[in-house]
């Protein structure tokens, strides 16, 4: 541990050595970039060996089609990306900022929305930063219409299985969490929330469900959900990061649907996330944000007292102010006939080979333990098969308690880019070490 008087004296040299190289010709080449014509391009035959390899995280890391690329083209050739777009505003109003592409977000909503069966005439959204943007808003959209339904300000729900960003996004929105224990398999367990809702009857319930958790690949039940919440004022949002992008492509799409094949229960949920760089392999970071026309109307209704920002003649409707242009307009592309078939066939490709691979590694290496939390995972965590493999593969890994013991798990993520091949190739680097 430095003391005090070290720590002064260090930022000192520090100093010292800084204004020594601060000439201006020192400066520069130091800091800014040469002729950009100089400098070496990405070595792009690595980058595709190394891709091939990377199983742990839920990105799907095909290159898009060349379909996709022709779009960008002819995007540039409209001018977008060619100078500051910016999409800031409600898309499904006009905005006083021409140099938007407000209606190639608002299509790409309807589309979405359209698979994930909102009523075309009740539906709002807009293409968010990610996930956690997509998470952010649905979180703040809860807080806002339970606080302005009841003068109070909601809990959250959710288990020790959401993804990590959920709590952030909690502390920011100043909430107290109720914990909600999981069954075995990693979903919300049904009888705890209906005991923890019995425990804080007094408060309204901000919901975060999972779909597809991102260790264990397990679902919250939503349908049983809304049947504890049928007493309490709520609000759920659905975080569906990676399976919101696949499942409507599958024979699963109910499990992602906003509606209820029960004529009993009018919603199953208020908004959902789905990030758009894991299932679609879009090439940078951005999320779905879907919710009903009348819950943003809700929401925008008290949104406005505080933030009525006649600057930009009217309400944003978004946390964020400026917001990308480029992205929603890309997107767009993956509501084309082509990229639907093209996500059509790469859902029931992942689902297929997850079940091959699950059962491979039972039969070959029943030691893993392999669990797939059910079939609509494209998710396998097994016990960690040592640092060689994690590294290669690049595995995530987490601690698990299994039978009052903490072990440490490994997981595959089956993507579209991860082929028979490349299991093969995972299983007999298996193999090898199991010799
Ligand atoms: C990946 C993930 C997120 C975060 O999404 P980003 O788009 O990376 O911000 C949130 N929830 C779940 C379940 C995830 O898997």
């Amino acid at each position: 541990m430095f003391s005090r008087r070290q720590f002064f004296g260090l930022g000192g040299i520090g100093m010292l050595t800084l204004s020594a190289g601060c000439q201006p010709d020192a400066f520069q080449r130091s800091v800014f970039a040469d002729d950009i014509s100089t400098r070496s391009v990405p070595d792009r035959v690595r980058f595709k060996s190394l891709k091939d390899h990377l199983l742990g995280y839920p990105i799907n890391m095909n290159t898009p089609s060349d379909g996709f690329f022709r779009w960008r083209e002819q995007l540039a050739e409209e001018g977008v990306d060619t100078f500051a777009f910016n999409n800031v505003g409600n898309p499904f109003k006009a905005s006083p900022i021409p140099f938007n592409t407000h209606d190639y977000e608002r299509d790409t909503i309807l589309a979405f929305g359209n698979l994930f069966e909102f009523p075309a005439d009740d539906l709002w959204g807009f293409l968010s930063h990610s996930g956690t943007d997509s998470n952010m808003h649905g979180m703040y959209m809860g807080r806002t219409i339970l606080r302005g339904r009841t003068g109070l300000l909601p809990k959250t729900y959710f288990t020790r299985e959401a993804h990590y960003s959920v709590q952030i996004l909690r502390d920011l929105l100043g909430l107290e969490t109720v914990m909600v224990d999981t069954l075995a398999d990693g979903g919300m367990n049904p009888d705890d929330l209906a005991s923890k809702l019995a425990d804080n009857s007094n408060s309204p319930a901000l919901v975060v469900a999972t779909v597809g958790t991102t260790f264990k690949g397990a679902i919250d039940n939503i349908d049983e959900i809304q049947k504890e919440l049928a007493h309490h004022e709520s609000y759920v949002h659905v975080d569906a990061a990676l399976f919101g992008g696949y499942l409507p492509f599958t024979n699963h799409s109910a499990e992602v649907s906003c509606q209820s094949g029960d004529d009993s229960v009018s919603k199953r949920y208020d908004s959902i996330a789905v990030s758009c760089h894991k299932f679609f392999g879009f090439p940078s970071p951005a999320g779905l944000f879907i919710t009903r026309q009348s819950i943003y109307d809700e929401f925008n209704e008290l949104f406005s007292r505080i933030h009525n920002p006649e600057y930009i003649h009217h309400v944003p409707g978004t946390i964020i102010c400026s917001r990308d242009a480029v992205k929603p307009a890309e997107f767009y592309y993956f509501t084309t006939p082509q990229a639907l078939t093209r996500q059509r066939d790469d859902a029931r490709l992942m689902l297929d080979n997850a079940a091959y691979f699950f059962d491979q590694l039972n039969t070959h290496f029943p030691q893993l333990g392999a669990t797939r939390a059910n079939e609509l995972s494209n998710t396998i965590y097994f016990r960690s098969p040592g640092e060689t493999i994690i590294k290669k593969y690049s595995l995530a890994t987490m601690h698990l308690d299994v039978d009052d013991q903490s072990e440490e798990y490994a997981h595959v993520v089956v993507m579209p880019h991860v082929s028979r091949n490349v299991l093969a190739k995972f299983l007999s680097d298996l193999e090898g070490l199991h010799e």
